[in-house]
């Protein structure tokens, strides 16, 4: 799906509608689009002439057809409103004293599933800002595993537009929810844009962001990867955690993890109940966000959603 729009409604829509979580997907592969050094947040450089933009189209706060980017990237829709498309879930742990998510970029650079990651270099924390960086081995990747969502707070999507840049091929990216669902819509778009090189998405699962525009985000869990890693809902202090499974190239990387003793699978059937609190916590509150205080128009009648809920009782 292309929109008829580009870079000027982008920013009415979203920029200045304080809708923008600095993914970076809108200014990764277009030049009239950068980001700032300091913050991150995305800025208009010049006008251009396009009117179908790439940046709008790209943008996953500008619309977000989530059926038809699932259809596209799975060949199927939702099995689970919440979770979204998976073949498995699997509650695991290391078996050696690196993270869980760094043995998981070791096996993807042992299996030959990447050649390159694009990670994140934190800068500051309040606000929660960090910068792409792109590695090429899984040696230099160890000091870039993130700890937590905000540290991924970024334009993390450039980090694919500058490997593609510099001829790089076959990259995987750890990232947050909302940046791979920018990074879906660029893949599942008719834009030819080198995204494809992308060959493995890893998203770390996110109960909350730090930026204005996290209190519209829906998705939990990454929704959009090859591999979700949620510490949330794991056993507390266990050191554990859930990797959702959705893709062929995800259980290609597990299945070599395990394979390599760096992970072992702890439960191949985890009580999710508590992540599905999280989870559902965050839906919840951010649907509420989204649908803003007036849910409906009837007739004459404003309807305020607390109104609303008495109504229904
Ligand atoms: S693509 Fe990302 S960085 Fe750009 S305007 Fe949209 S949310 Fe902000
Ligand atoms: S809550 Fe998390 S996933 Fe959602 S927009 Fe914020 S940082 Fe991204």
């Amino acid at each position: 799906m292309k929109i008829e729009k580009s870079s000027q409604d982008l920013e009415n829509e979203v920029i200045f509608g304080e809708l923008c979580i600095h993914c970076g997907s809108c200014n990764a592969f277009c030049p009239h689009m950068d980001f700032d050094k300091e913050t991150g947040q995305a800025y208009v450089v010049d006008e251009c002439a396009e009117t179908v933009g790439l940046c709008y189209n790209a943008c996953p706060r500008s619309f977000l057809p989530i059926s038809e980017i699932e259809q596209k990237l799975f060949g199927e829709t939702r099995v689970d409103l919440g979770v979204g498309v998976y073949k498995d879930i699997i509650q695991v742990k290391s078996k050696n004293k690196d993270d869980i998510l760094y043995n998981l970029v070791l096996a993807a650079f042992e299996s030959g599933v990447t050649k390159h990651f694009v990670l994140s270099d934190p800068k500051s924390t309040k606000p929660p800002v960090a910068f792409p960086v792109v590695v090429d081995d899984a040696k230099s990747a160890k000091k870039y595993i993130p700890k937590k969502t905000m540290d991924n707070a970024g334009p993390l999507i450039t980090g694919i537009g500058q490997a593609y840049l510099d001829k790089k091929r076959d990259i995987g990216i750890i990232a947050n929810p909302c940046h791979l669902q920018g990074l879906a819509k660029i893949l599942t778009s008719d834009f030819h844009t080198g995204a494809e090189r992308t060959s493995l998405k890893i998203a770390f699962a996110c109960s909350s962001g730090g930026m204005t525009g996290c209190k519209y985000c829906t998705d939990f869990s990454g929704e959009f990867s090859d591999i979700s890693f949620s510490p949330w809902g794991a056993p507390k202090g266990s050191g554990e955690a859930f990797l959702i499974i959705r893709t062929e190239v995800g259980q290609k990387v597990v299945d070599k993890a395990i394979k390599d003793n760096l992970i072992e699978i702890t439960s191949k059937e985890p009580d999710l109940s508590s992540m599905k609190n999280f989870l559902n916590k965050k839906r919840k509150k951010n649907f509420l966000n989204l649908i803003g205080k007036d849910l409906l128009t009837a007739k004459y009648l404003k309807l305020n959603i607390d109104e609303f809920k008495d109504i229904l009782q």
